[in-house]
């Protein structure tokens, strides 16, 4: 079957209305959200349920035609989008799943519900906060961001000091295999010995192994009010020390966050909105805590003598949280406004007593690099997670990505602690993993598919 075969074969299975091939129409599709990853598809499809996907994929499979699954298109790693260079299987059809909006109600017997992959994380937060309960994963990109995306990345954000990342929540999954089957384990049995765990398969499979569907996600009791602390610190060591001390006994930490001077400038700049606190400092410190009892849940004997601003009520809250959720946003503005062609994100972790040793290298060797205009970290200081912003580079010039890469490697870190490998890293995975592990997944890859038809590029090279 020939290019236009398979566009017309979608057409039959979708209705032509949604089988987009003009560049117009499929552009939001095809370049990323950092605007640093863009490709060309054959054509952008948006099947409406779970049998249209199966449809879809089996006829991309007896085509030949490679697919990528995008979900909000808020990965920053490039692995929504076709690569730049259509490799020997030509141009992919992007499968969106912004159709799949099935929204079944909070089962709570079990704490649980089930939700289509094209959901957003915000409306299964509001879904879940509606009915008494909590959804344990939040980030800044939540009202675009997918349950699809956030479970085949395993996202983490703000929350997984107090719930764990994306992968803690999956009960069970539903999706469509590369030859078209289609797999379904939505009971959410809490006990479930019955062999292979596919849907911790599918976590952070990055669109590699099939297309999910809907997935079973755990909830929680919500917390009772949480209280958020802005405080300016002098070093990692002493953010990491205060983490804990700042908070009284049996208060719950839900976040612990950090944003770096020039993070905070930015945001600030970005935003319109007042300093904050008395001071400029090189980092600050968030803190959110919940559970805190009588009072506010910080110990004012540590806190006291400090630099920092207190966010009791809901307002004030999402203001001090306003400088740490503006940061990714910011730094892209600050590319735009300096016109280079965007800036550079790389997100990743280290064992946390080696935290500050790695922030000072990345320092000096930002410093050291003629090209990097501006600097910044900022990110998830409980997880050992940091996002490390780049400005000035272009965007295709990998050098400085590798700068910061083999500085984590060297620290025994991650290279990629919550965004997933994607095309942006897929060459560095040896960085992070040993050439066993590398073995394994892809006999994992190979097995499911064998045609190597889903994405392409994305994960491994
Ligand atoms: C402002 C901002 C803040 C962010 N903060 C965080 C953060 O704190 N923590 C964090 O972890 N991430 C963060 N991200 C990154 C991003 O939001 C997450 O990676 C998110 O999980 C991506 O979801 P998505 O629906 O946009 O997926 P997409 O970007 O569309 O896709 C991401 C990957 O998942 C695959 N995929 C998507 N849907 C499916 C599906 N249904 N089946 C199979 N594969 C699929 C794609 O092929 C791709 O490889 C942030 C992004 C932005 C823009």
């Amino acid at each position: 079957m020939g290019t236009s075969g398979i566009v017309d074969a979608l057409g039959d299975v979708l209705g032509s209305d949604h089988v987009l091939t003009d560049p117009p129409l499929t552009q939001a599709y095809t370049v990323d959200w950092t605007r640093r990853w863009h490709g060309d598809a054959l054509a952008v499809v948006r099947p409406a349920d779970t049998a249209q996907v199966s449809a879809v994929v089996r006829a991309c499979a007896a085509a030949g035609v490679p697919v990528v699954p995008q979900g909000g298109n808020t990965g920053l790693v490039g692995g929504s989008v076709p690569g730049r260079h259509p490799g020997s299987l030509g141009r992919p059809v992007v499968l969106s799943t912004r159709r799949l909006t099935r929204l079944d109600p909070v089962d709570t017997t079990s704490g649980q519900v089930t939700a289509g992959a094209g959901v957003t994380l915000g409306d299964v937060q509001r879904h879940a906060s509606a009915a008494g309960w909590e959804y344990g994963v939040d980030l800044a990109a939540r009202d675009s961001a997918t349950i699809g995306g956030t479970v085949a990345t395993n996202a983490g954000g703000i929350r997984v000091i107090a719930h764990g990342m994306t992968r803690s929540q999956v009960a069970g999954i539903e999706a469509v295999l590369p030859d078209g089957r289609v797999v379904e384990h939505l009971s959410g049995l809490a006990k479930d010995n019955t062999g292979y765990d596919i849907a911790g398969l599918l976590t952070g499979s990055e669109g590699t192994l099939g297309v999910i569907t809907a997935v079973r996600l755990r909830l929680h009791r919500p917390h009772r009010a949480s209280s958020v602390a802005l405080v300016g610190v002098s070093s990692y060591d002493e953010a990491l020390a205060l983490m804990h001390d700042a908070v009284i006994p049996g208060a719950t930490l839900l976040a612990a966050e950090v944003i770096d001077r020039t993070g905070m400038e930015l945001a600030s700049a970005v935003s319109g909105l007042a300093w904050p606190l008395e001071r400029s400092h090189p980092l600050v410190l968030l803190l959110e805590i919940a559970d805190g009892g009588e009072g506010d849940g910080f110990d004012p004997g540590v806190l006291g003598d400090r630099d920092v601003v207190l966010g009791l009520d809901a307002t004030e809250r999402a203001r001090l949280w306003s400088f740490r959720e503006l940061q990714s946003e910011a730094f892209s503005s600050l590319a735009t406004r300096e016109s280079t062609d965007a800036a550079h994100k790389l997100d990743v972790s280290v064992p946390l007593p080696r935290l500050a040793r790695l922030a000072d290298e990345l320092r000096r060797r930002m410093e050291a690099s003629p090209d990097v205009i501006a600097f910044g970290v900022f990110g998830h200081l409980g997880d050992g997670n940091i996002h490390v912003e780049i400005v000035g580079p272009a965007a295709d010039d990998e050098q400085v990505d590798r700068l910061v890469l083999d500085a984590v490697a060297a620290e025994g870190g991650s290279i990629s602690a919550e965004h997933g490998i994607g095309r942006a890293k897929a060459h560095l995975l040896g960085l992070s993993r040993s050439p066993e592990e590398i073995a394994a997944m892809r006999a994992i890859k190979d097995a499911w598919d064998p045609a190597g038809l889903m994405n392409p590029g994305a994960l491994f090279p």
